[in-house]
């Protein structure tokens, strides 16, 4: 068999999103599995809406994610091939240059809408004479480059939706390029295909409508034609694609909030991709050895945030406490908190079970960076206690922990002599004023817990305070 080459070719016109990033996922596994080459190609050809940053957004993610690509190309750097191939097409009257003007085309629209007929164009430009086309390129009239579409039945066999049909008769004929160094999308995309002999085209089914028109012209350019797979669409929620309706979805996005970057891979493959069994977690290498587009299924995937948040989470309990401190380090650092590395990693110890994303640690444990707290003294209160019973309870806690020595301050060790001295009902007219008093919130992990990481010293001055503050 050939061998496998695949293509990601995002436009550079607005941040790399999701939907996006799970096509180049869906290429990069399969040339991968096939021991394949995966192509990474930019394609800005729009001029206007093309920006390099976008273009370093969609590099700096993909690497981020570990999409690494074995090619590199950029449309604007292959005006060259495009135009031999238009010159082509227009010597062999296959396509032609069009000069109706943009409002005669929006009436000729408007009317054959109005007439319930789908719109297309009528090939005014077709039939113009050699001299009628010199004089009007010679006037520099403005013009378009269409391709001559064949009234004809298209079909292909795609690899996730079977047999697919077209009635190219319906299209009329397509602007493929605004001039010979302009080429649009559709005429761009099958040069390159054929140039860079891309045996899979593997991308979102709100392609698939384009896929006639680029094998029209595969055939009349006399290119051989790729295979195809469609992905499904990724849907919202309210199952309508996917898009900013439902909020920012951009890669950029998800990694600032402390997405990680395996846990993005594994979260998209499912979107579309099944095992085949119930398992959930695939490392990048798992996905590699099982990936086969047979068991891409047809019907869209819904986009579920919460278990982006599972797998994430699954992820983040792997991490050894060092590997995570260092991952929550700079979101503590961005909140304004100096963080010394040896006490997150102990903080981080008490947040891994339950950390769904990074940016999380701050809301967590802020409070084990600051110098001080601040929160209402009524917090103090546990439920019907007065607040001279809180002041009384930290008194006690002050006593407890000052007799406590320095090798004696473990959370399980602290827990014995706490529990011990708790004796009035539920232990909660103790537990609560000290864990309040420890991180100044209404909830937060337990304040054994909180302590042993504290050490004494700063347990106590914080006790302390909160007897200040009753006071
Ligand atoms: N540039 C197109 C896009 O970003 C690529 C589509 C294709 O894969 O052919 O949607």
């Amino acid at each position: 068999m050939k061998k496998v080459r695949t293509r990601f070719a995002p436009s550079p016109t607005g941040a790399l999103h999701m939907g996006n990033v799970r096509a180049a996922l869906f290429n990069y596994l399969f040339a991968k599995h096939t021991e394949g080459t995966f192509v990474l190609r930019i394609e800005d050809t729009d001029k206007e809406r093309s920006k390099p940053e976008w273009e370093q957004d969609i590099v700096d993610n993909l690497t981020w994610l570990g999409l690494e690509w074995d090619e590199f190309y950029r449309q604007s750097e292959r005006t060259e091939i495009y135009a031999k191939y238009l010159t082509q097409l227009l010597t062999q009257g296959k396509a032609y240059y069009c000069f109706c003007k943009e409002e005669d085309l929006e009436a000729q629209r408007q009317d054959q809408l109005s007439r319930g007929v789908a719109p297309s164009y009528k090939g005014t430009c077709r039939t113009l004479t050699p001299k009628e086309l010199e004089k009007n390129l010679q006037e520099k009239k403005p013009c378009v480059i269409r391709f001559l579409v064949p009234a004809k039945i298209v079909s292909f066999h795609d690899l996730i939706r079977g047999q697919v049909k077209f009635d190219a008769g319906l299209m009329g004929d397509i602007v493929i390029a605004k001039d010979l160094t302009t080429p649009l999308y559709n005429f761009s995309v099958v040069v390159d295909d054929f140039e860079m002999t891309i045996t899979h085209v593997i991308r979102g089914e709100d392609h698939i409508s384009n896929t006639p028109k680029q094998i029209l012209l595969q055939e009349a350019l006399g290119f051989t034609r790729p295979a195809y797979a469609h992905l499904p669409l990724v849907l919202g929620g309210d199952r309508t694609k996917l898009s900013k309706r439902h909020g920012d979805n951009s890669v950029t996005q998800f990694r600032i909030q402390g997405y990680l970057p395996e846990a993005i891979v594994n979260f998209l493959v499912l979107l579309g991709w099944n095992p085949g069994d119930n398992r959930e977690l695939f490392t990048l290498e798992e996905l590699v050895k099982e990936f086969s587009l047979e068991r891409v299924h047809k019907g869209g995937a819904v986009f579920n945030p919460k278990r982006l948040d599972w797998i994430n989470g699954s992820y983040i309990r792997k991490k050894s406490l060092k590997e995570l401190a260092e991952f929550c380090k700079p979101y503590l650092e961005s909140a304004g908190f100096d963080v010394d590395l040896p006490l997150l990693e102990k903080v981080v110890s008490l947040y891994q079970e339950r950390l769904k994303k990074l940016s999380e640690i701050v809301g967590f444990a802020d409070f084990f960076f600051k110098d001080k707290l601040s929160y209402p003294k009524d917090m103090l209160r546990w439920k019907k206690y007065t607040e001279k019973d809180a002041k009384d309870a930290l008194e006690q806690c002050e006593n407890i922990a000052a007799s406590l020595k320095a090798d004696e301050w473990t959370k399980e060790k602290l827990e014995q002599v706490f529990l011990a001295k708790a004796t009035m009902g539920d232990r909660g007219y103790l537990l609560w004023p000290l864990r309040v008093a420890l991180s100044g919130k209404e909830a937060s992990a337990g304040p054994f817990e909180i302590a042993s990481v504290l050490g004494k010293e700063k347990t106590v001055e914080r006790i302390q305070e909160a007897i200040q503050l009753l006071s």
